[in-house]
């Protein structure tokens, strides 16, 4: 194969939840090259477009190495009403380390989760408030959430670093990126079951609503997510450097 030609990758799309309101589509995408595994999910708030715009947009990523495993809408349900929770409720509290998931489609994700052995699992989220900085909303904004290892840590703080050379020049202090609390099984959240239960790598990424517009979150959003694929070894094709 010739370096002018694209990253040839295969991918196939199955469902779960079929013939409900949570039926939802999962893509597995192989590189061009075998490599490690991740899983990267986007849509368990319904009202947090960033995370379901990227999960998007992944399908359409060249994957050089590695295989991805995405799941653009984890809760189809609350991205169709447009709100944060759908019927089945708070989805990201249907996690708990040790015990079963709390609903059959959070059951059916970790069944996907597991299913893939993965190397890194990055949930994708967005918030009204940043973390750390005084914002007329609390929130989560700009901060990668890590598992509590070195080894996680490292990548995270390589990732922030990147992506804060993007922001320091267009926004104030405030909106720069940072490693936030770590993410250890203590709360009942599908990157807490991560590590917590699979000792595996878990992070999730908070991009600030504060008086960004969409394009930016989904911008800053391909950086994060390419930029801790990249850590792992899985290597895109710069989606995130656009
Ligand atoms: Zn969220």
């Amino acid at each position: 194969m010739s370096a002018s030609e694209s990253c040839s990758v295969s991918s196939v799309v199955y469902t779960i939840q079929a013939n409900t309101p949570y039926e939802t589509s999962i893509h597995v995408i192989d590189g061009r090259r075998a490599g490690p595994t991740a899983v990267v999910v986007g849509g368990i708030h319904g009202d947090e477009a960033a995370g379901y715009e990227v999960g998007a947009r992944m399908l359409d990523w060249g994957l050089e190495r590695g295989r991805l495993v995405v799941i653009p809408e984890a809760d189809a349900d609350a991205i169709r009403r447009g709100t944060r929770h759908g019927a089945v409720g708070h989805l990201n509290r249907q996690f708990p380390t040790g015990s079963e998931p709390g609903s059959g489609l959070a059951r059916d994700i970790w069944e996907v989760v597991e299913m893939h052995d993965p190397g890194i699992v990055i949930d994708m989220h967005s918030s009204r408030g940043i973390w750390g900085a005084e914002t007329a909303f609390d929130g989560y904004g700009q901060a990668i959430f890590s598992a509590p290892s070195t080894a996680a840590l490292e990548p995270a703080e390589q990732t922030v670093a990147a992506l804060n050379r993007g922001v320091r020049d267009a926004y104030p202090e405030s909106y720069e990126f940072t490693v936030g609390a770590t993410i250890d099984g203590s709360e009942p959240m599908l990157a807490h079951k991560v590590v917590g239960e699979l000792d595996r790598p878990g992070y999730i990424v908070e991009v600030t609503e504060d008086d960004t517009d969409l394009p930016t979150r989904i911008g800053w959003m391909e950086s994060a997510v390419s930029g801790l694929l990249g850590e792992y070894g899985l290597q895109t094709d710069g989606a995130g450097q656009r």
